[in-house]
């Protein structure tokens, strides 16, 4: 297969990331004999210092043409100020709203190597096996209005507006049953019903969707418990469907069932195909660009190229080559390779080239 990839590695730990799944990716293609065209281009914080946007318009066509796209992440430090009118975030979101990719796959799956890794008791992650759904071009995200203004007392005040349509409701709802039919048959839908009025339409529609899926269990649960339940019972929940902003919000609360932000992976989809009749996708890891420790070359790669294994499976039909790099990651896992985000106290870490060269042997 030949393949188009842009590659948009942004800021922060970003180019590091994206970087060890350019070389995961040069080497599946030299095993299975597959040819992927990889170029980067400029999005976030290094975009607005090159070009004075987030999104260039360049950047947004070679995406739109491309197979399949790889994302580091976007922000920092440097592009924080708050009466900056250009943002790094806003090439994200202005990506995601012009490829139409209205729906974020997190699967949440704690490698049973890593569970001394989390700061829940293992008793509790035993088992652990849920996808969370996240929407992603809607809500309070993109709502409108959203300014700053100066209001009758003569002081500041900001305003931001949640909105939902009951279509945009009703595509994701529905994608959260179809994927549940093919896993445990349950959903969770999550919401602030009881307060917000959006939130009420949310589970309204997410109830009617659910009668063309008798087969599936619907729990709904407001945004506060379902923090709780997460960490209670997180065995309980099969996929989970939610809202831009509870979905940004519980999947890095999720992601500590797995040791590590640094360990999920992402995938957004939407309805534009590719020339292979896939969905053409954006793939990147959960977390941001770790200003903390960006380029100290320690950064763990594994949600960036289990992003990229989502990436063979979902764009490119390519299951083998997928199940090659998750294999690859669960063995040198269970070797006890370690990046310092997941290692014991007693355990020496490898830096983020070596961990990737461990796993390039265990594909060789
Ligand atoms: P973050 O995810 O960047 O980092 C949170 C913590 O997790 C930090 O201590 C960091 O060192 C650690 N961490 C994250 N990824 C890691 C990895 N791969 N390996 C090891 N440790 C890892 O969140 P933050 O600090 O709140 O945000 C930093 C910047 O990233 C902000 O500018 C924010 O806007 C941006 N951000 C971008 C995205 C994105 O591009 N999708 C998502 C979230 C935050």
């Amino acid at each position: 297969m030949k393949a188009k990839i842009t590659l948009l590695p942004g800021d922060g730990i970003g180019p590091e990331v994206v970087e060890a799944a350019q070389k995961i990716l040069e080497k599946i293609g030299q095993k299975f004999g597959h040819h992927f065209d990889m170029e980067a281009h400029l999005i976030g914080g290094i975009a607005i210092d090159k070009t004075g946007v987030a999104l260039p318009e360049e950047t947004l066509a070679v995406c739109k043409k491309a197979d399949a796209i790889i994302l580091g992440a976007v922000g920092g430090p440097k592009w924080d100020d708050p009466n900056a009118a250009v943002r790094p975030e806003q090439g994200l979101l202005g990506l995601r709203k012009e490829l139409g990719l209205f729906a974020n796959l997190r699967p949440v799956q704690p490698h049973p190597q890593l569970m001394g890794a989390s700061p829940l008791k293992e008793s509790y992650l035993e088992g652990v096996d849920m996808l969370i759904l996240r929407e992603l071009t809607g809500g309070i995200y993109f709502g409108e209005p959203r300014e700053k203004r100066i209001n009758a007392n003569g002081e500041e005040e900001a305003l931001d507006t949640m909105i939902y349509s009951e279509s945009e409701i009703q595509r994701i709802a529905r994608l959260a049953f179809e994927i549940a039919g093919e896993r445990r048959k349950k959903v969770t839908s999550i919401d602030k019903a009881n307060v917000l009025e959006s939130s009420r339409l949310w589970r309204k529609t997410v109830g009617k969707v659910a009668k063309d899926y008798p087969e599936i269990e619907l729990e709904n649960l407001l945004i506060d418990a379902a923090t709780m339940h997460l960490l209670s019972r997180p065995r309980d929940f099969d996929v989970m469907v939610t809202m831009n902003l509870f979905g940004d919000i519980i999947t890095d609360e999720a992601s500590m069932l797995t040791g590590s932000m640094g360990n999920m992976p992402s995938a957004s989809l939407g309805d534009a195909l590719n020339e292979f009749g896939k969905q053409r996708g954006l793939y990147e890891p959960i977390h941001g660009s770790a200003p903390d420790i960006a380029g100290r070359g320690i950064a763990n790669p594994i949600g960036m190229i289990l992003s990229t294994a989502m990436m063979l499976r979902h764009s490119l039909g390519l299951i083998n080559e997928a199940e090659a790099i998750e294999k690859a990651v669960d063995s040198v896992l269970n070797s006890g390779h370690r990046t310092a985000d997941i290692a014991k106290e007693d355990e020496s870490p490898l830096s983020t080239s070596e961990m990737v060269n461990k796993l390039i042997e265990k594909l060789a």
